[in-house]
């Protein structure tokens, strides 16, 4: 899932400064289960601001909310008259949430309120990392379900480099070497042998690399439309 980190409060006091009256938005879905962004987050934020206005003689307004989604046109239509009634929108989603935000109401003020991080997976409570960067190609079939392009820091086809220690990347001894964990993924699925299978250059136009993507499903649009 996408995993975000809040924003240092002073940075977001920053943000908000020109503005008087602030709706804090929280998205219920990511950020939510990764505890960064939904209903508590946004409640607890809130409160965070208002003590922090507590001495100004004109204090800021705060208002609370969260959608189901803000990275989708039917659940931002919820909030339109709320996004009328403020100065600026402190969206708590990911990246696409905000801009989201912007699109649907262009005259409206977004400003991020997290970080967004990565794709990833939580491996223990609190901890969550890196899987996967949506290359576009998936070639984890070949490398024993183990991303070579997150997971090694070189994002090497044909790894290992050679800095690998004990297992560990070269880059820091808290980080797995990928494809220390890809040979021993292969190794007990004995399929080692694929291995040996040098793999060709990578074009890289279905990444990011090839510039912002778009999918368009043909079958899922609804007739007359682009
Ligand atoms: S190969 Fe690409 S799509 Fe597959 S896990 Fe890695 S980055 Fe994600
Ligand atoms: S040590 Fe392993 S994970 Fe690190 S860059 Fe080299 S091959 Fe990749």
């Amino acid at each position: 899932m996408i995993t975000g980190k809040q924003k240092p409060l002073e940075e977001i006091q920053r943000l908000i400064e020109p503005y008087r009256k602030v709706l804090i938005l929280g998205c219920g879905t990511c950020v939510t289960i990764r505890y960064c962004g939904g209903e508590k987050e946004v409640a607890t934020l809130a409160s965070a601001l208002r003590l922090s206005e507590g001495m100004r003689n004109n204090p800021r307004t705060f208002i609370e909310y969260t959608i189901k989604r803000q990275c989708e046109q039917e659940f931002l239509d919820e909030i339109t008259d709320k996004v009328k009634k403020v100065d600026a929108v402190l969206s708590l989603a990911c990246g696409v949430g905000v801009q989201a935000l912007a699109e649907q109401f262009p005259l409206a003020i977004a400003l991020p309120g997290i970080n967004t991080t990565f794709i990833g997976r939580p491996e223990e409570l609190g901890v969550l990392s890196e899987r996967c960067l949506a290359c576009g190609d998936c070639v984890i079939g070949l490398t024993g379900g183990i991303c070579p392009i997150t997971r090694c820091a070189k994002s090497l086809f044909n790894g290992p480099c050679g800095g690998s220690v004990n297992g560990k990347c070269e880059i820091s001894p808290d980080i797995p070497c990928a494809w220390q964990l890809i040979y021993d993924r292969m190794a007990k699925l004995n399929l080692l042998d694929k291995l040996v299978e040098i793999q060709p250059l990578r074009n890289w136009s279905s990444s990011h690399s090839g510039g912002p993507r778009r999918i368009a499903r043909e079958d899922l649009k609804l007739p007359g439309t682009g």
